[in-house]
This record gives structure tokens, sequence and C-alpha cells, in this order.
């Protein structure tokens, strides 16, 4: 067994004291919650432990997030909380402008919606998109059943390229949106239709 750490030092961590989750964080996402926040291939940063403590993480997200756990060490920087598009610009429901031709749409991170992964299996996405950990990310995305898959996957535009995914499976093409990529991979949800927060 490898027990390193799905996050770096100094970023987050892997294996964790788990504070007691709240009283009021009693949904029927919360097992799931735990589960992924207990996995030893599960890192995360401390803002990122607080959005899933909280619950505002779309469960098919925490779903997603588990099935990536079962094979592979997964490090999530943000979800909601500390997510930033632009330094020095708060985010708020609608991707700022002057981010890519995206600017305008609607920001899955604001609503617990988005994952941005930064390590895999101990490696920075970064300089590593081809490394087979971190392209069987990829491909175990692109396995999970439609109406459970994320619609908005982005990542390095050589990891795209490799595993050679289109639209249909929820990968994003732009190459404006690749380029901002280039260090982790989005793991998003446009569709909020399925978010089972209502
Ligand atoms: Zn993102």
């Amino acid at each position: 067994m490898d027990f390193t750490p799905a996050c770096p030092p100094g970023v987050g961590s892997g294996l964790r004291d788990l504070s007691p989750l709240k009283a009021e964080n009693t949904g029927p996402g919360s097992t799931e919650v735990r589960k992924v926040l207990e996995s030893p291939n599960f890192g995360a940063t401390p803002q990122a432990v607080r959005d899933l403590e909280r619950g505002v993480v779309d469960q098919r997200l925490v779903a997603a997030l588990r099935s990536l756990t079962k094979g592979h060490r997964i490090c999530v920087q943000t979800f909601k909380e500390g997510h930033y598009f632009l330094p020095g610009v708060s985010d708020g429901p609608r991707i700022p402008e002057g981010y890519g031709k995206a600017g305008g749409l609607p920001n899955t991170h604001y609503f617990g919606r988005a994952a941005d992964v930064w390590w895999v299996d101990g490696k920075p996405v970064e300089g590593n998109a081809t490394a087979p950990g971190i392209l069987e990310v990829g491909k175990i995305l692109a396995s999970i059943p439609p109406e459970r898959r994320p619609d908005q996957i982005i990542g390095p535009p050589r990891w795209t390229k490799a595993l050679g995914y289109r639209r249909p499976r929820g990968w994003v093409l732009a190459s404006d949106q690749l380029e901002l990529h280039r260090d982790h991979i989005h793991i998003g949800y446009m569709d909020e239709s399925g978010s089972g927060k209502d």
C-alpha cells in the first residue's frame, strides 16, 4: 500500500482527522461526503474540505470523486470557497468578462457544481498531462453514465488531445479554455437538473 497523501505537503491532507459533520448536514448526500473524506486516496485543501462538510458540493460531483478515488489519489484544490477566475476578482454566479470567451457564462464553482483537481497520484497535472494515471482520470470520467457524468470537463491541451473525447462526453474543446487549464483538471456540471438540491 502506498500511504503517500493525495495532496502535496503544505497544500492539504489525505489522511486527516475529521471534524464531526455538523448536525444540519445529515441529508442524503452526507454519507457519500463522509466516504469521500475518509478515503485515503482523497485529499483536499482546507477550503475544499469545508465545502464538503457544509454540503455545498453537488451530489453528482461527490459521486464522481468517489469513482476516481477508487483507483487514484486525487487532490482537490477548490470547489466553491477560494475559487477565483481572475486574481483579485471575487467569484460570483457568472464567469467574469476577461476569462477567455467563457466570460458571462454561469460559474459552476459558485454553485458547488465544479472541482479543480491539481494533483493526481501525487503528480501535478501541469507537466504530466499524459501520465497514465492522469489520462486514466479522464477515462473514468468518460465511463460515468450520461445522467451522472460531468458535462464540463476541461484539462490541459495534451490531455484533451490524447484522450480524444468530444463534447457529447462532456469535454470542453475550446482552445482558449484548454490553455487556461494547463495546470489542472476542471470537473463541472453545467446542467443543474440532477443536482438533488431541491
Ligand atoms: Zn474549475
